[in-house]
């Protein structure tokens, strides 16, 4: 073989410590607030829905946390992931510049979900909670979460938007195989979702619903915690794992990425990726373009306005510093469901308004036809929220093909698509709409 395409590293190079950008901004992030007195949260208040040692770390601003013993064994059975450069795609793009990416499709789940599901399973456990509830969109953080309380032993229940459940059975099954109880959202188990279903019987649910249905739970049953797949500080934190292996597979393909990219859903897996980069930049001068990518119909960090909101429809969350739609956005139904969120991580909007990352959108047939060209070339299928990313990088390389510029492009390939088919079906169909 002329050229080395994989860029593999050993269990022994999982990180022992996650990476906290808290600790490296140039200005601290604005803190959550108390939705009543508008002053900033007192950390006990959010333990009726987090165990106190999530929390610590939610609120850290030390540099690096020591990754537990038990968690590393978990990550083992999918970590490290592989980093690998699509020359197949370069070729076809006729492009002079690289292209790696990281693979986060590798693990049991499907996606980088199962990164943060797993320590906070384990943290839980540690604290003593016997019961997660959560929400899910199309069941990729349902079934991550699902994965980990079946490992740890945890009761996992999951309030899925109902639309996806009654339409997306795959990821619904897998929750089951997993252990977990799946209630469509919104349902009859809380307080919230009857309200909403004597209203009209027929909703089709959505995420800021399902996430009030779920802490409405936690609070009304005991032994019981709150689990979100995105968006926190501490899910941010988890996910370094990415970055830090690719810092290291970078090195070993003997390259340093100029534009690095990230689909932006809730944020977490383009924190995952970005935020040990972004720790060079701040401390090293490194000269990276940090892109996230966004779908056109759920436009936050483009379109948004950066201020204080809530997480939920409901209004029960505390209030969260972020580039928001506004906490009743309810975005189009697009194929990225994982991408269908009104806000996005604090963390990620402050890194956008420091200037440390851009941001850009696309509609979501580009980024199927993105998607498309990338199995093609290169064999994996992606995810439709990933396939954002694609289409941005596939941008990016054609421009270089204008200039001639060797630009070296990394990203984050979040999951694989091989339970979102249906998806793939209505684009082949050309039913796709862009909004
Ligand atoms: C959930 C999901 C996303 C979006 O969530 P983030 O927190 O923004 O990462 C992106 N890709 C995949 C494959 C997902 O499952």
């Amino acid at each position: 073989m002329s050229q080395k395409t994989s860029f593999t590293l050993t269990q022994a190079d999982i990180p022992s410590a996650w990476y906290n950008l808290n600790a490296d901004f140039p200005e601290p992030l604005p803190p959550p607030l108390h939705p009543g007195t508008k002053e900033p949260m007192p950390p006990d208040a959010l333990e009726a829905i987090f165990p106190r040692n999530l929390i610590e770390q939610e609120i850290s601003a030390e540099r690096w946390i020591e990754v537990p013993k038990p968690v590393r064994e978990i990550y083992a059975l999918w970590r490290p992931t592989p980093l690998l450069r699509a020359v197949r795609l370069e070729r076809a793009l006729q492009t002079p510049a690289h292209i790696y990416y990281k693979y986060e499709g590798a693990s049991p789940a499907g996606s980088h979900k199962v990164n943060t599901s797993v320590p906070q399973v384990f943290f839980n456990k540690e604290a003593g909670t016997k019961r997660l509830a959560t929400e899910t969109g199309a069941g990729q953080w349902g079934s991550s979460l699902a994965l980990a309380c079946s490992f740890f032993g945890l009761e996992c229940n999951v309030y899925m938007v109902k639309v996806s459940h009654d339409t997306k059975p795959y990821r619904r099954l897998l929750m089951q195989t997993w252990g977990a109880t799946v209630h469509p959202s919104p349902s009859n188990q809380t307080h919230y979702g009857r309200k909403l279903l004597a209203e009209d019987p027929h909703c089709p649910g959505s995420l800021g619903i399902a996430i009030s249905e779920a802490i409405e739970d936690t609070v009304k049953h005991p032994h019981t915690k709150y689990s979100l797949g995105s968006v926190l500080n501490h899910v941010c934190l988890h996910q370094s794992v990415i970055g830090q292996e690719s810092i290291r597979q970078m090195e070993m393909a003997g390259e340093e990425p100029d534009v690095i990219f990230g689909c932006c859903g809730g944020g977490s897996n383009f924190a995952g990726l970005v935020f040990p980069f972004l720790h060079r930049k701040i401390k090293e001068g490194k000269k990276y373009r940090v892109v996230g990518v966004e779908p056109e119909a759920c436009p936050t960090l483009t379109k948004g306005e950066l201020r204080y909101d809530f997480g939920d429809t409901a209004e029960t969350t505390p209030l969260l510093k972020m580039y928001t739609l506004g906490h009743q956005f309810m975005p189009p139904p697009i194929h990225a469901g994982g991408l269908r969120y009104h806000g996005m991580s604090p963390m990620v909007s402050h890194a956008l308004k420091l200037g440390l990352i851009e941001a850009e959108a696309y509609p979501q047939t580009q980024a199927f036809e993105a998607a498309v060209a990338f199995a093609r070339h290169e064999g994996i299928v992606p995810a439709p929220e990933s396939s954002h990313a694609i289409a941005a990088v596939i941008k990016e390389a054609e421009r270089c093909r204008e200039t001639g510029q060797k630009q070296v492009l990394l990203f984050n390939l979040s999951g694989h698509g091989l339970l979102d088919l249906t998806a793939y079906e209505s684009y082949f169909a050309g039913k796709l709409q862009n909004v």
